[in-house]
């Protein structure tokens, strides 16, 4: 044990010396736009929970009624006896909304990826990723075996050259693109029309993650594939349910062929126990109440959001974002880390987010818009002047 301490002591050490170290903090409530955070009420640009469904009573109550009908937890996989009702309703939900033939879900997004892209492509195809590409992305192709190539942010001249030279390559091989809708830390949006014509061109396949699209893109928040009218045209569509749907839970969207290969090929699906039926029920209640009055309304307020801000802080956030993310990019790890300090001690928490989340020297700070925040929320981040605080070469 002694051993093993002093090594990983070291190497925490290490962490520390580059500013790199993380530590848990604590949230003492539901999430909201004001959380009791590590003792004290701030004013939180942190939360992915979009639409404020994560403490809402009707999805607390889906939740407790689905606990008391069907139990605390599933117990066995989906393909021994964890398939329940609230979990075949979550899927017949999830299709719906998402205009696809079918839909599987999973405990979270990660695994969701972890297990979809092993299953579709091995060691004699080719997985192209956009470099910006979340973690479960990254890890799910390197788990499949496929060789592969990543491609510049949004670049499509690029992303033309590899699917041309995986081509030559493997003539008969599968092609999988992988790309996430909105990006995570950026904010901003795939140039999905373009990928789709390359795709079609070469033949390959395309996966897109709305992790952050879902509940934000679209007047009822289908997403951006949906928003283009490009649904029949991408293969696979994930996402996750524990952002603006509120829960817990991952999911893909697309054929039944699709969504019964990964069934019976989805190491993550198979060898895991099922979420627990609450957790597909409430994802279930809030997937249908994204298309009610009261659904389409609270998307609007997120959109009402987005373009208020750059109207309070133009020096910081010029023009209305693409999506909920704004990055504020400072640089260095250092710098960054004293001004989120700065702001909380002011009561606005706007995490930090460096290597490795995001490359080495792009540290910023990542504000999240949510449509619970009221108009003094974000008039209390102009009076924080991060303007001030922008090296010179402003904003990202
Ligand atoms: C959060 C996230 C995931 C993972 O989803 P979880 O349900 O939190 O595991 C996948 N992809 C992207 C782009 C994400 O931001």
């Amino acid at each position: 044990m002694d051993s093993l301490d002093q090594t990983l002591d070291q190497e925490l050490r290490q962490l520390e010396a580059m500013h790199l170290r993380r530590h848990l903090r604590n949230l003492d409530g539901p999430q909201g736009p004001i959380i009791p955070f590590d003792g004290r009420e701030v004013v939180n640009f942190s939360s992915n929970d979009y639409l404020g469904l994560a403490g809402e009573p009707f999805l607390i109550a889906a939740f407790q009624k689905a606990a008391a009908d069907f139990g605390a937890g599933a117990g066995a996989s989906r393909l021994l006896s964890g398939n329940q009702p609230p979990h075949r309703l979550l899927e017949e939900a999830i299709a719906c909304f998402k205009r696809t033939e079918a839909a599987l879900a999973f405990s979270c997004g990660y695994s969701t990826a972890l297990g979809t892209i092993p299953a579709l492509v091995g060691r004699d195809d080719v997985v192209i990723l956009d470099k910006l590409s979340h973690a479960c992305l990254v890890d799910g192709a390197r788990l499949s075996g496929a060789t592969l190539r990543v491609f510049p942010h949004n670049d499509l001249d690029k992303l033309n050259s590899h699917l041309s030279w995986a081509r030559n390559k493997f003539p008969r091989g599968r092609i999988l693109i992988l790309t996430e809708s909105v990006f995570s830390m950026d904010g901003d949006l795939a140039p999905l029309a373009g990928i789709v014509a390359l795709k079609n061109r070469f033949d390959a396949w395309l996966l897109v993650d709305e992790a952050h699209g879902i509940g934000v893109i679209g007047p009822e928040g289908r997403g951006l594939v949906d928003t283009l009218g490009l649904g029949s045209e991408v293969e696979v569509q994930m996402g996750t349910l524990g952002k603006a749907i509120g829960s817990a839970g991952g999911y893909i969207s697309g054929s039944r062929s699709l969504i019964d290969l990964i069934i019976n090929r989805g190491r993550s699906f198979i060898f895991s126990t099922a979420p627990p039926p609450a957790q597909a029920a409430a994802s279930c209640c809030a997937v249908q109440w994204l298309q009610s009055k009261e659904g389409r309304e609270r998307v609007a307020a997120l959109t009402q959001n987005r373009k208020l801000l750059p109207e309070l802080c133009p020096d910081v956030v010029p023009e209305t974002p693409p999506s909920a993310i704004v990055p504020i990019l400072i640089g260095e790890e250092d710098a960054t880390l004293a001004l989120a300090k700065r702001l909380l001690d002011a009561g606005l928490f706007l995490p930090a987010v460096r290597y490795p989340t995001v490359p080495k020297n792009k540290a910023r700070l990542r504000l999240t818009l949510t449509a619970k925040h009221r108009r003094e929320h974000l008039e209390a981040l102009a009076t924080a002047n991060l303007s001030r605080c922008q090296p010179r070469g402003g904003p990202l």
